[in-house]
């Protein structure tokens, strides 16, 4: 017999959806006590067959745009007979949809339940629409035990923002309604979320997993030292969750030492929600195929690529009836392998590489600016506040000292030749110690 619970199952009444099919899918898989991250493959793609299949028909249906390029493309039915054929489906550009509410909106205008932008640091913003079905029923269908240990018994403080963008809202549906949890909405950078509240609210509650940016978790942890609340003592989390923004794999071990708990990546975005997870391996994100389907492309030829070559992440959403992304270009770049992990979840894993625009040209070569980042922060006494800055060519590392009796002199002298050691890059260190803290994402990189 099942114990009693708290998580909460909605029903969306006289309402029919493309999606509805794909409950019995999911209910089978409880009934028999499985997750879609240990099918074998064959089931995963047949899913995924029949989930873009739906979802082709759906747009087809119910949008002239989509309906338009399909038939464009030569398509006369909305239909693929496999995976290899989504193809021939054409690409969606951000630029197409920048600014323009209405293009992608396979409902009726009333039939939206919440409306996301995304931050749009350059230009006009990305509005996506959600239905209430999609996010509060298709949306926690798929479920991911392996992947998220969270409980009833877990109390999770989420610090990330809950204006415009999908993140702070998207996380507090997934803890409170598919794991049950007890969720602390902390937020992150709004004038109501000031950090000392955030600490004490996490110290009186007892918080157990936090749910931030990477920026955001050094400056919590950093923070804490100055109100005299322990980490480790008067907060002890199980668990770390960061998005929002990219970092290395060696900041978020420094952040793993510092908080004294787990800590792993969770890949998503405002337009097409969650897309990838890290297992305990952090081996890269497995790809949570339940949602999305996900293609690497050659952003200039916009081929498809195979396993094991880097290109832009294109993205399918597979649970969307308000506005669903159908091969959606990302500009993030990566690859995608298939799941050897030890864990033994079969969802492909993705090794996210950062953005093209985001490169640092050194030399005669790119890049990424999370490579330097894990370099530098391979050096122990270099803070985790830092800016990469680089002049016609030049880069300039200014970084803090982190709990050392080094000299600033010494420090950069450290720093200079880890840095011509291990990327054989030339550059000038400047240690200071007022690199301004931000509550935003985290500005690192300058570039003339
Ligand atoms: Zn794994």
């Amino acid at each position: 017999m099942k114990g009693q619970t708290h998580k909460m199952t909605v029903s969306i009444d006289q309402h029919s959806s493309h999606l509805e099919q794909f409950k019995d899918f999911y209910e089978q898989l409880d009934d028999e006590g499985k997750t879609i991250e240990k099918l074998p493959r064959h089931q995963v793609e047949e899913y995924q067959l029949k989930a873009v299949n739906a979802t082709l028909n759906h747009v087809w249906e119910h949008n002239e745009y989509y309906r338009s390029r399909l038939e464009e493309a030569g398509f006369q039915d909305p239909e693929i007979d496999n995976l290899t054929q989504l193809s021939k489906v054409p690409q969606l550009k951000k630029d197409v949809i920048r600014g323009d509410k209405g293009k992608l909106l396979c409902v009726e205008p009333k039939e939206i339940g919440q409306v996301h932008l995304t931050s749009g640091t350059s230009g006009k913003p990305i509005y996506t629409s959600y239905t209430l079905a999609d996010q509060y029923v298709y949306d926690l269908l798929p479920k991911y035990e392996e992947l998220f240990k969270e409980k009833e018994e877990d109390i999770t403080a989420i610090a990330l923002p809950y204006e415009f963008a999908l993140p702070g809202l998207g996380f507090q549906r997934l803890f409170q309604f598919a794991f049950g949890t007890t969720v602390l909405s902390l937020g992150k950078g709004g004038y109501m979320a000031p950090v000392d509240k955030s600490l004490e609210l996490m110290k009186e509650y007892q918080a157990t997993v936090l749910t931030t940016t990477p920026s955001y978790a050094a400056l919590l942890a950093e923070e804490s030292e100055k109100y005299g609340i322990k980490i480790g003592e008067d907060i002890r989390l199980k668990k770390i969750w960061l998005t929002g923004e990219g970092c290395s794999s060696t900041f978020r071990e420094r952040l793993e030492k510092w908080w004294g708990c787990e800590v792993s990546f969770f890949y998503g975005s405002t337009e097409c929600g969650v897309i990838g997870v890290e297992c305990s391996n952090h081996k890269g994100y497995h790809i949570m195929e339940g949602h999305v389907k996900v293609e690497i492309v050659d952003p200039a030829s916009e081929e498809v690529l195979p396993y094991g070559k880097t290109g832009e992440i294109v993205v399918t959403t597979l649970l969307r009836e308000g506005m669903p992304m159908v091969r959606y270009r990302t500009g993030d770049l990566g690859k995608l392998t298939q799941s050897i992990c030890e864990c033994g979840i079969n969802m492909d894993v993705l090794e996210l590489r950062g953005r093209q625009e985001h490169m640092l040209r050194l030399g005669a070569e790119d890049y990424s600016p999370f490579l330097i980042e894990h370099f530098l922060m391979e050096v122990p006494e270099a803070g985790l506040w830092y800016h990469l800055k680089l002049e016609q060519g030049n880069l300039t590392i200014e970084a803090e000292k982190f709990r050392t009796n080094l000299s600033k002199r010494q420090l950069a002298a450290k720093i200079k030749k880890h840095m011509a050691d291990r990327i054989g890059v030339e550059c000038k260190v400047v240690i200071r110690d007022d690199i301004p803290r931000t509550f935003g994402k985290a500005t690192r990189v300058f570039t003339d």
